[in-house]
């Protein structure tokens, strides 16, 4: 099972900053910004490469959920970045849909 899979199912213990039915949230273990949030769907979907129309309104629901997170950190105040990292050539590693929120930059 993937490892974004076992931490949404729990089997690796993590400190979520958000979840609900559909997505999770956490710390990027290894951040490239001040603030770095993964935004991740709780269904095991490889990317935005290969998600199928079914699925679609998780993605506004990832985009949405980083916009509160983000007002939640008071970055609406001085901006910030929303990447979805999709396949080999677009710097994926994870092959498990996933937003990053990054920001807090002085
Ligand atoms: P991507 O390049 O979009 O596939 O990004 C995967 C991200 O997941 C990277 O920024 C990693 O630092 C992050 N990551 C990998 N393993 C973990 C983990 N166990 N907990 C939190 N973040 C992780
Ligand atoms: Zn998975």
């Amino acid at each position: 099972m993937c490892i974004f899979c076992q931490i949404v199912n729990k089997e690796i213990p993590k400190d979520f900053t958000f979840e609900d039915e559909t997505l999770v949230a956490f710390k990027d273990i290894n951040p490239k910004a001040p603030v770095h949030l993964l935004i991740v769907a709780k269904k095991h979907i490889e990317s935005v490469i290969t998600i199928k129309e079914g699925d679609r309104n998780l993605i506004a629901e990832m985009v949405w959920r980083a916009k509160l997170l983000a007002e939640e950190k008071g970055l609406d105040k001085t901006g910030y970045k929303l990447i979805f990292h999709c396949g080999r050539g677009g710097g994926q590693i994870i092959d498990h849909i996933h937003l990053h929120l990054r920001g807090g930059w002085k």
